[in-house]
């Protein structure tokens, strides 16, 4: 169980000590042990206050220190919002309001609000007939409490955790997307215009173009560039496939060019060798979240008079040299994919640039490449962020900052703590950069077997990636030879990413280590 909505009883045990509220005050205790989440329903707001101050007025007289009715309630104002803090308001949904046809309509509320959780949730309530009627749905306070004991706390760690992040930030991302279903601009609502202009402003650029996916946004920087059959790109073989896959899509040719093994960014001082006449582009991607050496390449590229696109879909928020990443180059991408660190809750990106005309081709590409409304010069593509999305990342934005010194912040633990371990190498952040840590990537001799002893403690790990580009049989025509990529093989063989978002604990963290630390193979039986 993950998720624990509390019925008015139990709050009512948790804010006026009655007989009887003790074992309610502990299980309150093993769930928060236990990483459960508390909600309170928002549609119970009125009752709370009502029946804790009816509860606190009786208490008084019984005492004989009777309070007047007002001042029951003022009381019961402030511990109800004592006890909500840190909480979890649970919206109250239209399709739990037409409750009017049943006994106990705030119970009924209760019961179908529990229907869009997960499955595991439960009602805690001291409720007989609640209890009765749906056994699966409800669980007492004893109950939890003797469950718990027979079941030792196991807090679960989550490769990436999305769910703590949206608690922190609950209240603002409903507002946002309930604004939109109100107004009802879908498609380029007033939510794309205010992200875009919070984006350019935070990459500290002219233009930002959000749009539809990472993906989208590489292939509408290649159109803007009029990229097409025949061209050759300059990339990377060790990153997410999307890279190399739109250079491929335009019929143009994806050139690879080795890493460097400490950053695992493309290594600048061996792009040179591969322009040829054909070269149109280079594409570096700023992996793991730390950004390729910009200076480098951008001075190479002007030699040769070519642009530079970052593929910064996991960078976003990095900085070379004190400029954001998105600003390192004539083109800057990035995405929103849920797991990237500005991630959304579906897919999405943006494109950054200081060059108007770039700005103005790639704003037409997005929509079909339409200049105004059914005239269109050029071809495009329909690459619109969704309006509610844009909602959904405005949520998150306020708190980006906060999170990337968050993930530095985990990193800098993991550091500490792997240091000096002979089975891996911990991550090299290059001193000119911040790094965002989109992955938390150790170099390992055993990857496998080191990935199972951690499953097997529920731990999970992910391998970012376990083929060069270069070897995907998407990519076999291309014949490029496999001698010229010996970094880019050693790291995708090596690699391994560790559980890395801005809430994970140090308690986790330390699980992870001590794992790590001491790899139990007796751990590792089927
Ligand atoms: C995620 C990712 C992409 C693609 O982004 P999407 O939003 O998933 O389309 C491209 N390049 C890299 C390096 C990525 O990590």
């Amino acid at each position: 169980m993950r998720d624990l909505l509390l019925d008015i009883n139990i709050i009512v045990d948790l804010c006026v000590e009655r007989a009887g509220s003790a074992n309610s005050r502990i299980a309150l205790a093993v769930a928060k042990e236990r990483d459960v989440r508390l909600w309170t329903y928002a549609g119970s707001v009125q009752t709370m206050e009502y029946v804790v101050a009816a509860e606190l007025h009786e208490r008084a007289r019984g005492n004989d220190r009777a309070i007047s009715a007002s001042a029951a309630r003022r009381q019961a104002r402030v511990l109800l919002g004592k006890l909500t803090t840190g909480m979890q308001w649970l919206a109250a949904l239209a399709s739990e309001c037409d409750v009017f046809a049943e006994d106990d309509p705030e119970d009924a509320q209760l019961i179908r609000s529990l229907e869009r959780m997960p499955g595991t949730s439960r009602l805690l309530t001291r409720d007989k007939r609640l209890l009765a009627q749906h056994p699966e749905k409800t669980t007492t306070p004893e109950s939890l409490i003797q469950q718990a004991l027979k079941n030792p706390a196991e807090p679960a760690i989550d490769f990436i955790d999305l769910k703590a992040q949206q608690a922190s930030i609950r209240p603002q991302l409903e507002r946002n997307i309930h604004r939109v279903l109100h107004h009802g601009q879908y498609i380029m609502g007033p939510e794309i215009q205010e992200l875009e202009e919070r984006l350019a402003d935070y990459v500290e650029v002219e233009h930002c173009i959000t749009c539809a996916s990472g993906t989208d946004s590489l292939l509408i920087a290649m159109l803007a560039l009029g990229i097409g059959p025949g061209d050759e790109i300059i990339t990377t073989p060790f990153t997410f496939i999307a890279t190399g896959e739109m250079i491929a899509l335009l019929g143009a040719r994806p050139v690879f060019v080795d890493i460097d093994p400490p950053t695992y960014n493309i290594d600048p001082t061996k792009i040179e060798a591969a322009i040829t006449p054909n070269t149109r582009a280079i594409i570096p991607v700023s992996l793991y979240g730390q950004p390729a050496d910009f200076d480098e390449i951008n001075a190479i590229a002007q030699r040769h008079g070519l642009p530079v696109i970052e593929d910064g879909a996991q960078s976003f928020g990095a900085t070379y040299k004190a400029r954001k990443s998105g600003a390192l180059s004539a083109i800057g991408s990035t995405s929103f994919f849920p797991s990237k660190p500005l991630g959304g809750y579906g897919d999405g990106g943006a494109l950054f640039t200081n060059d108007d005309a770039l700005a103005k081709a790639m704003r037409e590409i997005r929509v079909h490449g339409q200049d105004r409304r059914y005239n269109h010069p050029r071809i495009g593509i329909n690459g619109r962020l969704d309006t509610l999305q844009a909602a959904v990342i405005l949520a998150k934005l306020d708190r980006f900052d906060d999170e990337i010194a968050a993930r530095q912040q985990v990193a800098a633990r993991y550091n500490q703590w792997l240091a000096g371990s002979e089975i891996l190498t911990t991550p090299y952040k290059a001193p000119d950069r911040t790094h965002v840590y989109a992955q938390y990537s150790i170099e390992v001799d055993n990857r496998e077997a080191l990935q199972a002893v951690l499953k097997a403690q529920n731990i999970p790990t992910a391998v970012h990636y376990p083929l060069g580009l270069h070897r995907q049989p998407a990519f076999n025509a291309l014949g490029q030879a496999e001698a010229r990529f010996p970094h880019t093989n050693s790291a995708a063989q090596r690699i391994m990413s560790l559980p890395m978002h801005p809430y994970l604990t140090a308690r986790q963290q330390q699980q992870v280590v001590d794992a790590l630390v001491n790899p139990n193979m007796a751990n590792c039986a089927p």
